[in-house]
């Protein structure tokens, strides 16, 4: 049995990891910097607006995430999103409706060659995406080539219209960036990843990490200084408003990100310098506003190809997520940076980049102009991993190197798709290593 362990960081990765080792009889201490759980999980209210800072999409696919919200007895909170997807072309949202399968041939989203080609594409490519585990794609890193973008793969298998308007913005929706900066993978991991439907929680993302937390002993303000393995188990060193403290366990998980994670155990970096090396940020901006009317499209995730706006990654309609998004008859619209330009915009004031917000929103969606009633900016200038050309060769490069049979365990979207899921999953991986460790 495993007794005693301390999980660094009460984000989802850390409390997941944490809730399932108390499950199996552990003694947990979650250590957590900030003053809240969730770590880049939030959801913040704002008059009647519920608005999730941090992630924002779900899907079906979403097994692990899903049974932990079920083990929770949360499942009545799962809930179906609008299925319209929308998609800027030629400065304006088309609506495609999966629900109308009737009309999709006639969707002027894409030409007719473009369509076909598509289609061909996706058949040719079918065992391929069927092969790809979309929260796991360290596992497909075979397939990840370090000299070709998702860019190039999408011209080659599915022709350059497809490329720019179908397969780049999805790369925007699951990388934080165009294809351009994408491994292939990517494309399939998306392409399987994107054939679930979307759902989400009702009360907001934060809800889950909430109430992860509520069933655990959590630390905040508790700042790990060291983690150190020793002859029994661990030595974790943190430092809170009272001073320096440390605490003896049998096991610890680190479910920080890499950045912060390798100046605490520094094993994580030696096992393997190339990764740190080669690694690079997503970094996003998000700008949620609040307007006094609805829009007209019916959509919830509005893809931007890079081709139609370098800046705008991405924006969701989050009144067509979930009804208790904005009150009613108001709407509720997202919208984020592209990593490339984040840095560039990192500065401005909330107002300016309120204005910028608006000014797309507003070109996209004319019947919300003079409607504005709430802003909310969230800066995130380290929101991921980017999952460039070469990044899942590197990945699984690290997971090799790291050592199985310590009492150390990583936790985190590293090796996954940096997403709720991966998250999940790898939080219950640590878990599920430390038992067995200690069995
Ligand atoms: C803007 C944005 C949009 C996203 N969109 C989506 C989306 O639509 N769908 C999706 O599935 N995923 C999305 N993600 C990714 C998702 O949020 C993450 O994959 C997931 O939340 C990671 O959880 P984690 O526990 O691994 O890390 P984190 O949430 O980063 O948690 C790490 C925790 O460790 C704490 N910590 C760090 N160092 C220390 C220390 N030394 N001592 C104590 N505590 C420490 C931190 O304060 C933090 O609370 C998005 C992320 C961002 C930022």
């Amino acid at each position: 049995m495993m007794d005693s362990v301390v999980v660094v960081g009460a984000g989802l990765s850390g409390l997941t990891a944490g809730y399932r080792l108390a499950e199996s009889g552990a003694t947990v201490v979650v250590l957590e910097a900030g003053p809240r759980p969730g770590g880049r999980v939030g959801t913040e209210v704002h008059g009647g607006y519920v608005v999730d800072t941090g992630p924002d999409a779900l899907t079906a696919g979403y097994s692990h995430y899903l049974k932990l919200i079920a083990d929770l007895g949360l499942q009545g909170r799962v809930a179906d999103t609008a299925a319209v997807i929308g998609l800027v072309r030629d400065g304006r949202i088309i609506d495609i409706d999966p629900g109308k399968p009737w009309r999709l041939p006639f969707t002027p989203a894409l030409s007719w060659g473009a369509k076909l080609r598509m289609i061909a594409g996706i058949l040719r490519q079918r065992s391929a995406i069927a092969g790809v585990d979309s929260y796991d794609m360290v596992s497909s890193a075979s397939l990840d080539d370090p000299e070709h973008t998702a860019a190039d793969f999408a011209a080659e298998q599915f022709g350059g219209e497809v490329a720019d308007y179908l397969i780049d913005p999805l790369m925007r929706l699951t990388v934080g960036s165009g294809a351009a900066n994408a491994s292939t993978v990517n494309v399939l991991g998306a392409l399987r990843a994107w054939s679930s439907s979307l759902q989400t929680v009702r009360g907001g993302l934060g809800f889950v990490t909430d109430e992860l937390a509520k069933r655990l002993d959590v630390r905040y303000g508790a700042t790990v200084t060291r983690v150190d393995e020793t002859a029994t188990g661990v030595s974790v060193g943190y430092r809170d408003q009272s001073g320096e403290h440390e605490i003896a366990a049998d096991g610890c998980v680190i479910g920080a990100m890499y950045n912060r994670a390798t100046e605490i155990w520094p094993t994580l970096s030696s096992a393997s310098p190339a990764f740190g090396d080669k690694l690079r940020h997503v970094k996003l901006i998000s700008v949620s506003l609040g307007y006094s009317v609805r829009a007209a499209t019916a959509a919830y995730p509005v893809l931007v190809p890079t081709v139609e706006n370098r800046e705008a990654l991405l924006i969701f309609m989050q009144h067509n997520k979930c009804a208790d998004r904005a009150p009613a008859g108001h709407s509720l619209v997202t919208i984020y940076t592209d990593t490339t330009v984040t840095d560039g915009y990192l500065d401005r004031t909330d107002r300016e980049l309120e204005l910028w917000a608006a000014g797309i929103v507003e070109g996209l969606c004319p019947e919300l102009a003079g409607h504005r009633d709430m802003s909310v900016v969230t800066r995130w200038p380290v929101a991921g991993y980017l999952a460039d050309p070469g990044f899942w060769r590197h990945s699984r490069g690290l997971l090799a190197a790291l050592p199985h049979d310590g009492p150390v365990k990583v936790a985190g979207d590293l090796f996954g798709a940096g997403s709720m899921e991966s998250a999940t999953r790898w939080g219950e991986r640590a878990a599920a290593e430390l038992v067995r460790r200690n069995r």
